[in-house]
């Protein structure tokens, strides 16, 4: 199985070493078809995109796919999981910009509602600590997640499960019905093999990212690749891989 897109890398614009063009060249040199730039969305307070940051970041990737014609480069963001209710940290003024929208749970943002801090964020911390507040949270986040695929069109979720538990296979098989994809994010371990193995038989899909924040781990996933072997899925559930020549 090789990599042929890396649909998730950061790049400057949110807290990644590197410029777009500068990843860009990076996946050329790999030998990658596409790129997708998918920084943090703005309720990230240290790291968000800042929202006139957007309508740049769309002149710059245009430009780009001008210049190189054996790439193409998409712009997506990585927004923000900020609410209980699925609510994630996008709006319409950024989303005009970007090819397509993933959204995925961190430890940092600016909770949707003050309800929020306390009974999605703070649940979530403190089950970190609090093993038998887990089952709750888990109802709590994958109701969040089930809501999040239904209130927007999201291509994918990136590292789900990742810091915030959740039952995957319901998640997944949510995911399977809204043709979004779920990602192998060697990075953060979450989708792993033993997840995978759950989940791959709703028949829904895949994808295997870096989530590189640097241009020296682009591409790197051969965890990712692995996991996917070692569960078996089927690399037509995978969309951005090809069998070895
Ligand atoms: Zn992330
Ligand atoms: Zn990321």
């Amino acid at each position: 199985m090789r990599l042929i897109a890396d649909m998730h890398t950061h790049t400057t614009y949110s807290h990644g070493r590197n410029s777009i063009e500068e990843m860009v060249q990076q996946a050329r040199k790999m030998g990658l078809e596409a790129i997708t730039i998918s920084d943090h969305g703005r309720s990230h307070p240290l790291y968000g995109v800042k929202k006139q940051n957007f309508k740049k970041m769309r002149e710059e990737i245009d430009a780009l796919n001008q210049k190189y014609d054996d790439i193409d480069i998409f712009l997506s963001v990585e927004s923000n999981i900020i609410g209980a209710d699925g609510t994630i940290d996008i709006k319409e003024e950024e989303r005009q910009y970007c090819d397509w929208i993933y959204a995925g749970y961190h430890y940092v943002y600016i909770p949707a509602t003050f309800k929020d801090v306390f009974n999605f964020m703070g649940r979530n911390y403190l089950t970190m600590i609090l093993p038998f507040m887990r089952k709750k949270t888990i109802a709590v986040n994958t109701q969040c997640y089930l809501n999040m695929m239904d209130r927007y069109t999201l291509k994918m979720i990136t590292h789900p499960g990742d810091k915030c538990p959740i039952d995957v296979e319901a998640v997944a098989k949510k995911a399977a019905e809204k043709d979004v994809i779920l990602e192998i994010n060697p990075r953060h371990y979450h989708l792993n093999a033993r997840e995978l193995k759950k989940v791959m038989h709703y028949g829904g899909k895949f994808a295997i990212n870096s989530d590189a924040h640097r241009k020296e781990n682009l591409g790197n996933v051969s965890n990712g690749i692995e996991a996917a072997q070692e569960a078996g899925v089927p690399i037509e559930q995978i969309v951005n891989v090809t069998e070895d020549e």
